[in-house]
């Protein structure tokens, strides 16, 4: 197994596919890992094997790394296409992040104002009020839905609390289409069930709701790295691009990453 924990608050930047030259931002702590759900693909490892030892960064030590990354890279002339929510686990749930992103906007617009300020989320969180705020402050908020299936869910992204599906999906719509929405497809088992959701019995409700959502776009994925679990496997290019095409007839943009 060869998962990633980052070592900062700040780290990168990294060469996104989908959001160019990337500076990532990191809430969790940097000596594990802290998410609400718990996915078979998770390139940070199983929760239960990246329990953290040490803190989440405070929203001050958060700022002051952060501006003085940026601040080196104005002075190389390399700034960021993009500031990036991403890390050790779930950005959202850091207590302060609604201070966080403010803080963070507040930089981007001293240092980089052409750079979007990006997050990656499970969406688990968005019945929190203050983390609605943020992620509606958020230039790119890309939002997990792999499924509309309450099995499949259970099975591969096993949340750790109460979830259903039905009320982050009515959730997500209060945002009014400012949103990505982002879905890994894959194929192959876990404990002896399959977890491929490239079939009609998943693509089918999972654009039903899509239609519903209409999000400004919708990011196809698969498995890019080694998983903590065996027994996964990437889905086909040209099926993530038959899928794509399938969100393009609703009218909604579509990318796919093989
Ligand atoms: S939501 Fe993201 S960080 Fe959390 S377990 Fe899943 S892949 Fe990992």
């Amino acid at each position: 197994m060869s998962t990633v924990i980052y070592p900062g608050p700040v780290f990168g930047p990294v060469r996104s596919r989908r959001l160019g030259k990337s500076l990532g931002v990191n809430l969790s702590p940097v000596d594990g890992k802290i998410c609400s759900f718990d996915c078979i693909y998770c390139e940070c490892g199983l929760n239960d094997e990246r329990r953290p030892k040490s803190k989440m960064p405070s929203r001050q030590s958060v700022r002051e790394a952060l501006e003085a990354r940026l601040s080196a890279m104005r002075d190389a002339d390399d700034l960021p296409e993009a500031i990036t929510y991403s890390g050790n686990g779930e950005p959202t749930s850091h207590p302060d992040f609604l201070n966080i992103v403010r803080d963070t906007l507040a930089l981007r617009d001293k240092y980089c104002p052409q750079a979007k300020v990006c997050l990656l989320t499970n969406a688990t969180h968005l019945n929190r009020e203050d983390v609605f705020e943020a992620v509606r402050l958020i230039d790119r908020p890309c939002l997990k839905l792999d499924t509309v299936d309450a099995d499949y869910i259970r099975l591969v992204d096993r949340p750790n609390a109460r979830y259903d599906v039905k009320e982050v999906i009515e959730r997500i719509k209060e945002l009014n289409g400012r949103c990505i929405v982002q879905t890994m497809f894959m194929q192959g088992t876990f404990a002896g069930q399959s977890v491929d959701n490239t079939t009609e019995k998943y693509v089918g409700p999972w654009l039903e709701a899509l239609a519903q959502i209409r999000p400004e776009g919708v990011d196809i994925y698969t498995l890019a790295r080694e998983t903590p679990v065996a027994g996964l496997k990437k889905a086909p290019a040209e099926t993530l691009e038959r899928i794509a095409q399938r969100v393009e007839n609703l009218g909604i943009s579509a990318h796919w990453y093989g």
